[in-house]
Formats: structure tokens, C-alpha cells, sequence
């Protein structure tokens, strides 16, 4: 099987390009060049080559910097999966990842430190010294790299039933991707692409695949920079951005200051977003500010990476609402599901997407279980054996083949971008000793989850229900979910409506 092509690619950016910067960030001077980045990848893939246990992936724990990326690159040279782990996770999700993965490797690169027990990591490694084995500059053999089905990354994302599941993408897949996806990113000199989003989420790898293997400079943001508009648009006026990636959520914030325009990126030629609902409303204003932009909103779960694309223009922002997602990868086909019967669907007709082809990974990390549940063996059109994902997305494809997604079938939602699983959420308010039972709903305003609402039974009914008791539940909830999946609002109840079929009504409680 020959070795993934991304990483060919990328080495021979470097070796002709050696000089060009391939990743910098809003910090002043930190940046990392084609060439140095392929040499500091290999002396550390020799180093993860020699001491990763056997079979496991690697766990990359910080947010954003040259040696997260570098750090990415040695563990594909180094044939062993990533796993890449934000800092915005609490300890207890952490350790979660950990646990699963059963006792990893872990490159903490963070500035404050692994928040859970370290003796969850087999070994624990701070950026010194990881600088430090880079510095020995150990030989890395090629043949080591990751191919075929070998996993190239493993990317935990939020589980219906309280844990987060790792999604595990094979190295053709990443292949795959980068085949299709790099005509959205024109070539040319001096392109820089933003790379906006946190490692954890699929979304960030858009430009790291498909940009960095053309030679992109890779745009990333810090932490203090990202807390604050004004210290992100000082850093994006100096950033010579060509090439914005991020959700719609994201632009939609920057787009309410008048000051995100041309003016501030003036090389800006190329927006892609995915992720997540991109509103008409939304794409007509990211076109009236910036005229001559080619606009494309994309579509895929973490589980398969984007599988389709299509260029906004205005005329399709008056013709389609919503949006369509667009034409499909070509390695990639869509059937769509009637969600009684599971008969396939001809054009026009709504049922369940599921996605078969060249980008669909290998399941979840160790749990066989889920894995089944979401995906299934089937047979491609030209015959071969192939799998399919169960996308738990409405929608349909119209007569010239392209995808459009209707919403959720399941409680699954996207907040600010981030893919929340209500369950999640919900199993974590179980767990506290206050509350006896939870739901979670999501609170929309004009079609978008602004926030979630947590509906309680506590169990003690003579407790306070106030806002302090509101704020106590949200204090406990933040030792083991990240900040953006806490509910907003708590409200407390003596029992919850139920419907005829003695189900908890969610709709009636939703009116509450
Ligand atoms: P994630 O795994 O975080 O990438 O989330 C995948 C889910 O986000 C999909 O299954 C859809 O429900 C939703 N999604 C992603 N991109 C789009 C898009 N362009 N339009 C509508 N929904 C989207």
C-alpha cells in the first residue's frame, strides 16, 4: 500500500519551498517554515517511533501552535495515529479520552498543563521536551508512514450517552479529501489560509490538508488573541489572509462589526464554511461585503470528513432556501433513506442521508457497539465492498445531484459552530447529586441554537431553586463538560409533562 500522499505532497512543498512559511500564529515571531517543519516532524517521528506504545495513538493535548502541527505531521511519519485534545476541555474529559484510548503517549504542549491525572498517560511529555527529542534530530525512515487503513487521526467528538466517541480516519481517506478539496484552495503565490478552528473539531483540518499540501501558510489564532474581536482583527489585518475556513457561526460574528471587510483583508479571495447551517440571510451579507469573493459553504460529519461543496452567488441565494450543501465528492455518493421503510429514495423526496465512498472512516475508537450502530457494510457501484454512514441528517438531493439537509433527525445539535449531542449533556446532569432526572433542549431564534436550556427534577423538591442554585448546577457541570456545552439557563420543575405515550414531552416542556 503506497504511503498517504498527503504527507508526499507536503514533503515536497518543503523540499522545494524550504523557506516559505507554513504556519504562523497572532503571537509575533512564532512561526515555522516548510523546511524546518518537515525536518522538526521527523526527528520527532523518529523519537514516537521508538517509544509510543505499540498500536496506540498519540494525544496531542493544547490549542494552537507550531508544535501542535508539527507534532500531528511526526505521528503520521511516525506510522501511529493523533489525537488531538483542546485545552477547553475540562479534566474529566480528558481523562475520559484518556482512559479510552488506554494509557497513550501524551505530547502536552498546553502553557498550564494536563488538567487530569497523568498517570492516565503511559508517558508525559511537556514542549520542552518535545523540543528536546526534536533536537536530537534522529534519523525517520519513510517507510514508517501511514497508509492505507492505517489511522491517520483520531478526533473525539461529543457521544449521545455522556462520553465523547474518537472517530477514526483512515490515511486514503485524508487522501481522498485532499484529491477533491484542493481545488478550493486556488493556487498561487503568497496564499495564506486561516486556520481558524480548534484541532478537536473536523473543520480544521480543511486547510490542513488541503493547503498545506500545496504550500498554504496556515493562519492560527492564540488563546488571549481569540478571546477579544479587537486582538483578532488587529491580527487578521496583519495575517495577509487569502483564504478564510471557519463555520458560519464564526463569520457571523465577525460580520456584526462593520469593520470586517476588505479594508481589513484586502488579499481575501476564497471563503469556505462548514460545519454547520449556512443561512441565505448570511451568505448574501458575506457577498455584499466582499464583493467578487467565491463563497462555499460545504457539508460532511466528522465521520466523513466534507463530502460536498457549492459555490454561493447570488442568484443561488435567491433561487434555493435554504442553501443547498452542494454537489457531491465524486468519490463520494449520498442515498437518501425513507426513514420508515429504509427504501432508497429518488430525487426530490426527504428521508435520512447516508454517505458511502472514499471519505467514510473506520468508526469509533473501541467501541465496536457504536460503530454498527452508525455505520454498515454495503457493496459501491462498481461492485467492490464498501461501507456506509448513517448521517442522522434530513435532506434530499434534487434533480442535478445536489444534497440539500433539512436539520437533525436525532439531538444532535450545532452551537456556535460546535457539534453537541443533548445526551451528553444531559447524562452529565444526571450524574450530579442535585439532580434527579434532566433534559436538555436547545433554545432557537430565527432557525439557530442560540443556547441550551436545562430542564431539572431536583432531588431534593424542598431545595432552593433560584439563581444561585441555577449557577451552583452550571459550577458542577464545568468539571466535566466544556464551557460551550453548558446550559445557559436551568429551570427547575416538580415533574416533567409527559406525552400520551408516557414519554417526557419535550415540546411542551420547550414552551415552559
Ligand atoms: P461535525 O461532525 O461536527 O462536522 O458535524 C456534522 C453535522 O453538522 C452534520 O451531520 C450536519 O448536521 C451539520 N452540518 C455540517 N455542515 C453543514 C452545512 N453546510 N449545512 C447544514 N448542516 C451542516
Amino acid at each position: 500500500m503506497p504511503s498517504s500522499k498527503f504527507l508526499e505532497a507536503f514533503e515536497q512543498v518543503a523540499a522545494g519551498h524550504p523557506d516559505d512559511t507554513a504556519y504562523f500564529t497572532s503571537r509575533p515571531g512564532e512561526a515555522v517554515s516548510y523546511g524546518e517543519l518537515s525536518r522538526a516532524s521527523n526527528a520527532l517521528a523518529a523519537f514516537l517511533h521508538a517509544e509510543t506504545p505499540a498500536e496506540l495513538p498519540v494525544v496531542v493535548y493544547g490549542h494552537k501552535s507550531p508544535l501542535m502541527l508539527t507534532s500531528f505531521l511526526a505521528a503520521a511519519k511516525a506510522g501511529l495515529p493523533y489525537a488531538p485534545v483542546d485545552v477547553a476541555y475540562p479534566a474529566d474529559r480528558v481523562a475520559d479520552i484518556l482512559d479510552q484510548i488506554g494509557r497513550p503517549l501524551v505530547l502536552d504542549l498546553s502553557d498550564d498543563g494536563l488538567p487530569c491525572d497523568p498517570s492516565l498517560a503511559n508517558r508525559l511529555l511537556r514542549a520542552d521536551d518535545v523540543r528536546a527529542a526534536i533536537a536530537k534530530d534522529a534519523p525517520c525512515d519513510p517507510a514508517w508512514r501511514v497508509s492505507g487503513d492505517d489511522v491517520f487521526y483520531l478526533l473525539f467528538t461529543s457521544g449521545s450517552t455522556g462520553r465523547p466517541k474518537g472517530v477514526m480516519m483512515p490515511s486514503r481517506c485524508v487522501d481522498a479529501f485532499m484529491a477533491y478539496f484542493q481545488r478550493l484552495f486556488p493556487k498561487g503565490e503568497h496564499r495564506v489560509s486561516f486556520n481558524r478552528v480548534p484541532y478537536t473539531f473536523d473543520v480544521s483540518l480543511f486547510d490542513i490538508i488541503a493547503g498545506l499540501s500545496q504550500g498554504y501558510a496556515l493562519f492560527a489564532l492564540e488563546t488571549e488573541c481569540e478571546q477579544s474581536m479587537a486582538a483578532t482583527f488587529g491580527a487578521l489585518a496583519e495575517s495577509g489572509l487569502t483564504e478564510w475556513v471557519s463555520t458560519p457561526s464564526f463569520i457571523e460574528m465577525c460580520l456584526a462589526d462593520p469593520s470586517f471587510a476588505p479594508e481589513l483583508l484586502p488579499s481575501l479571495d476564497t471563503i469556505v464554511l462548514c460545519g454547520e447551517v449556512l443561512r441565505n440571510g448570511t451568505a448574501e451579507k458575506i457577498l455584499d461585503r466582499f464583493p467578487g469573493v467565491a463563497l462555499y459553504n460545504t457539508y460532511g460529519p466528522t465521520e466523513t470528513q466534507a463530502v460536498t461543496d457549492t459555490l454561493v452567488t447570488r442568484e443561488l441565494c435567491e433561487s434555493a432556501n435554504p442553501l443547498p450543501v452542494g454537489f457531491l465528492n465524486p468519490e463520494v455518493r449520498a442515498v437518501i433513506r425513507d426513514l420508515e421503510t429504509g427504501e432508497e429514495l429518488p430525487a426530490g423526496e426527504i428521508g435520512e442521508v447516508h454517505l458511502e465512498g472514499a471519505t467514510v472512516s473506520l468508526g469509533y475508537w473501541k467501541r465496536p457497539d457504536l460503530t454498527e450502530a452508525a455505520f454498515a457494510p454495503c457493496v459501491a457501484p462498481d461492485g467492490s465492498p464498501s461501507r456506509i454512514y448513517k448521517t442522522g441528517d434530513k435532506g434530499y438531493l434534487d434533480a442535478e445531484g445536489r444534497l440539500f439537509c433539512l436539520g437533525r433527525l436525532d439531538f444532535q445539535v450545532k452551537l456556535n459552530g460546535f457539534r453537541v449531542e443533548l445526551g451528553d449533556v444531559e447524562q452529565a446532569l444526571a450524574t450530579l447529586d442535585a439532580v434527579k432526572e434532566a433534559v436538555v433542549l436547545p433554545a432557537e431564534r430565527d432557525g439557530k441554537v442560540t443556547h441550551l436550556v436545562a430542564h431539572l427534577l431536583p432531588s431534593d423538591p424542598d431545595a432552593p431553586r433560584d439563581f444561585k442554585a441555577g449557577q451552583a448546577v452550571k459550577a458542577a457541570l464545568r468539571h466535566t463538560l466544556p464551557d460551550y456545552m453548558i446550559p445557559k439557563k436551568i429551570v427547575f420543575h416538580d415533574a416533567f409533562p409527559l406525552t400520551v405515550n408516557g414519554k417526557i414531552d419535550r415540546k411542551a416542556l420547550a414552551a415552559k
